[in-house]
């Protein structure tokens, strides 16, 4: 069901109903599964009552924008960056997010690591798999995943928890959470990010940890 934007407290209770059912339906935990509630593009008057209601993870797309929604309110919240992120962001995202989901390239996992360890923060990475090799898509292709990964880890001592994807539109989402997961699984991954509005009792049927549902909570986004 879409999402009413005039009331997102009761959008936000379905999807979270949704949730229960879905992890009942495969067997798993209600803990198993973490809602990252997408704000992106959101008007505060959509963001406030979800956040009132106990939300307390929310999704962003882009880091200024997601200083700009959250700053005053940091403490409150879990932070993920789910959006590409540039090299030039790359200080910005580390001393604001808790976790990053968008490692996907070298050049990144460096300026990454060397943030880390000049900030002495350690934001949770995920790394983005393209899984449907979309060329206008972000993250590394299933074939260069494993080189990827153990480049993270060995390279530049960055240790990624999970994988993330967004499978094509118009495509059943379902073999692209299947290959997610076998990919983590050989790797030693043990968090799947993936899911969203569209598609995530799938997600969840198929193993994932984390969810990121926006309109579904929020109502549809004012922008594209
Ligand atoms: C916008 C966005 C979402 C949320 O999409 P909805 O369809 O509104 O649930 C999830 N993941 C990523 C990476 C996004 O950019």
């Amino acid at each position: 069901m879409a999402a009413s934007p005039t009331d997102p407290a009761q959008a936000y209770a379905d999807v979270v109903a949704r949730i229960a059912r879905a992890t009942q339906g495969a067997g798993r935990a209600r803990d198993a599964v973490t809602l990252v509630a997408v704000s992106k593009m959101q008007p505060w008057e959509a963001v406030a009552p979800v956040l009132a209601a106990g939300q307390c993870v929310f999704g962003e797309n882009r880091v200024q924008e997601a200083q700009s929604r959250w700053a005053g309110r940091r403490a409150e919240v879990t932070l993920h960056l789910i959006g590409p992120l540039q090299t030039n962001k790359a200080a910005d995202a580390v001393a604001f997010f808790d976790v990053i989901e968008t490692l996907d390239r070298e050049k990144l996992a460096r300026v990454l690591a060397e943030e880390i360890q000049k900030q002495s923060r350690s934001p949770r990475l995920y790394v983005q798999v393209n899984t449907g090799e979309e060329p206008q898509k972000a993250g590394v292709l299933p074939q260069d995943a494993d080189v990827f990964i153990a480049a993270c880890r060995k390279a530049y001592g960055l240790m990624p928890e999970g994988l993330m994807c967004i499978p094509p539109v118009g495509e059943p989402a379902g073999p692209h959470f299947a290959l997610l997961a076998k990919l983590a699984a050989r790797n030693g991954l043990v968090k799947l990010s993936m899911g969203m509005s569209e598609d995530f009792e799938t997600a969840i049927a198929f193993g994932a940890t984390s969810i990121r549902v926006g309109s579904a909570v929020f109502g549809a986004r004012t922008q594209a």
